[in-house]
This record gives structure tokens, C-alpha cells and sequence, in this order.
């Protein structure tokens, strides 16, 4: 089954000149989403995670069913706060300003195995600010996964730890 059909590319969003890969169309076809997570539970299963962390909002649509898929928990990597009680926070440089990612401070016992999921990886700078947060708590993130890669932006280049996309756009 070819996954890239089912991807709707939409010129000029959410600003002129960006070319936006919408997954939504993956989403709402039962058979194609149906295989897109199948070939993903099977990349990831080797790394044999303790949990899978989402990024929001996107990557916890990815990382939730995988989730149940391979056994483990799900955990949020959210946005500056959304999530009740104690959090550990990591801000992050912005083209234009900053950011702030959190975790719960309970969500991850030091030395779990973690693998971290987002719809897509371009610059990889969301991706990298996630991992740094988990790494701050005690993760071992021992890999990386997403639907789509922009591979022209070289985003894998900033990771130490495996990188696997699904579908990748050059
Ligand atoms: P990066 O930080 O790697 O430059 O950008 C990746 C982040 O931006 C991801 O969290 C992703 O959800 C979002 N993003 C950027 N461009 C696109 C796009 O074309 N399609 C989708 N679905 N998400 C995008």
C-alpha cells in the first residue's frame, strides 16, 4: 500500500510559502492508518520501550495506539501548562522567541527505556527539545519515531539515538 497517497500536501499553510504535509487524510482512512501503524509497531518493537512519549498534539495520535500495540504506558510531552500537579519543564529557542515543553515530574522512573513519536520531523528542533526534557528526568531514549521525515532540513543529524520515519519527503 502506497502511505504517501493518503498524505494531502496544502500549499500555503499555515503561512504563505509553507508546504503543509496534513496527515488527516492518513487518519481517516481505516486501512491505510491500519498500516501505517502496523509498520510502525514493528520498527519500534526491537527497542523494546518501557513507555512511548507523544508530543503534542499530533504525536500523541501516533504514539497512543502504538502504545497499546507494544504493551507500554503513554506519556505527554506537553505544552507550558496543561498538565496538573508537579512538572519539569525545558524552554527552548524559537526562530522567533521561545518555547516551553513539559513532562510530569512522576511520569518516567530514571534509566526506563523511552521512545519518542511526533507526526513530523523537519528541523527536528521539537523533537530535539522533547528528548533533552527526557533526558533531564532520567530517560534512556533509545529512539525516535515519526510519520514523516522532511529529509532535505537534516533534522536526524542533531540525534545520537536511531531516527525512523515512515514516509519520507526529499
Ligand atoms: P520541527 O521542530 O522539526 O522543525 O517541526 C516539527 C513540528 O512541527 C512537529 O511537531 C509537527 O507537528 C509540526 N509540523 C511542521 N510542519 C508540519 C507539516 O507540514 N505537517 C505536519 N503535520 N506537522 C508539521
Amino acid at each position: 500500500m502506497d502511505l504517501k497517497q493518503h498524505i494531502r500536501h496544502v500549499p500555503d499553510f499555515p503561512k504563505p510559502g509553507i508546504l503543509f504535509y496534513d496527515i488527516s487524510t492518513l487518519l481517516a482512512h481505516a486501512g491505510a492508518w491500519h498500516e501505517a501503524l502496523n509498520r510502525l509497531t514493528e520498527t519500534l518493537r526491537p527497542y523494546k520501550p518501557d513507555v512511548l512519549v507523544g508530543i503534542e498534539s499530533r504525536g500523541f495520535l501516533v504514539a497512543a495506539p502504538l502504545a497499546d500495540r507494544l504493551g507500554t504506558g503513554f506519556i505527554m510531552v506537553r505544552k507550558r501548562g496543561k498538565l496538573p500537579g508537579e512538572t519539569i519543564r525545558h524552554a527552548y529557542d524559537l526562530e522567533y522567541g521561545e518555547d516551553v515543553i513539559e513532562i510530569q515530574a512522576e511520569a518516567i522512573k530514571p534509566g526506563q527505556r523511552v521512545v519518542v513519536l511526533d507526526d513530523l520531523l523537519a528541523t527536528g528542533g521539537t523533537m530535539a527539545a522533547a528528548v533533552t526534557l527526557l533526558e533531564k528526568v532520567g530517560a534512556d531514549v533509545v529512539g525516535i519515531g515519526c510519520l514523516i521525515e522532511l529529509t532535505f532540513l537534516n533534522g536526524r543529524k542533531r540525534f545520537k539515538m536511531p531516527v525512523h520515519s515512515l514516509l519520507s519527503y526529499d
